[in-house]
């Protein structure tokens, strides 16, 4: 989270009027509300854009991003144990790694609405099978598994291989890069809203890109992420931890980025 404030200060300095302007958004995305070709609607902030990560050397963010995990240097800092503790993963020159049976870890801060990039490797040389082989998740608001496991030549119940949903949607193809490679997710997720009395007003929405391909489009989940079950959803806050499983394997993660979408 270190890295978050100085971005920020950098575009509050350095933005000229008009930017700052723009920063204040769009008004209206509705096309009925503006003229076709209107010069006077207000323009898009200026980002600069995200750079993939080609083997071991890894991408750069967007500018307008919250980095979650940038590098050795910044640790685990954004991150803690389930219980509170510091989060007891290991951190090594770029990437962090699991380590079994110490439990998962989750966002210090909470997110609602977001464009969450994430990448993952699998153990190598590979060891057991099925759901016993590179398991972990990425969880949104703690509840909404797309799940990572090692599905390269490793057959599993569909709805729990990698990029599934776990437990309710598949992936729409296996774009499982080998392990000991990196995976990429880019993940587009809008959360679920309640009225006040806690009534499901809308549901998820999750879009997910495994490796630059599209597995999930936009899929509507039916509740909370279960193993052996689909429960149902349960009113909960805007804005809730995104947390990484301790599946008991240890599989590494690097350059984790969001960009808030509400
Ligand atoms: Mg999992």
């Amino acid at each position: 989270m270190k890295r978050i404030m100085p971005f920020i200060a950098a575009v509050l300095f350095a933005a000229s009027p008009a930017l700052a302007q723009d920063s204040e958004g769009q008004g209206s995305r509705t096309p009925a509300d503006w003229d076709v070709h209107d010069r006077d609607r207000p323009r898009p902030a200026v980002v600069s854009p995200a750079t993939a990560s080609v083997g071991n050397t890894v991408g750069q963010p967007p500018s307008d991003a919250i980095v979650l995990f940038g590098g050795a240097a910044d640790g685990l800092s954004g991150w803690e144990h389930f219980n509170g503790d510091p989060a007891g993963w290991k951190v090594a020159d770029g990437y962090f790694e699991v380590v079994p049976r110490t439990g998962g870890i989750r966002t210090r801060q909470g997110f609602g609405d977001v464009q969450l990039h994430v990448e993952w490797s699998a153990p190598s040389p590979p060891d057991g099978e099925d759901q016993d082989r590179g398991n972990s998740g990425v969880f949104l608001m703690n509840a909404y598994e797309v799940q990572v496991l090692d599905s390269y030549e490793n057959d599993t119940y569909p709805d729990g291989q990698a990029a599934a949903l776990y437990g309710q949607y598949p992936p729409l193809v296996n774009a499982m890069s080998a392990p000991g490679e990196w995976n990429a997710y880019d993940i587009v997720f809008r959360r679920p809203r309640f009225d006040e009395d806690g009534a499901l007003v809308s549901p998820a929405y999750v879009t997910v890109f495994h490796n630059g391909v599209l597995v999930q489009n936009h899929e509507e989940m039916t509740g909370p992420s279960g193993h052996r079950s689909r429960p149902p959803y349960e009113a909960h806050a805007d804005r809730l931890p995104i947390s990484l499983q301790d599946h008991d394997h240890p599989v590494r993660f690097r350059n984790i980025w969001l960009r808030e979408l509400e």
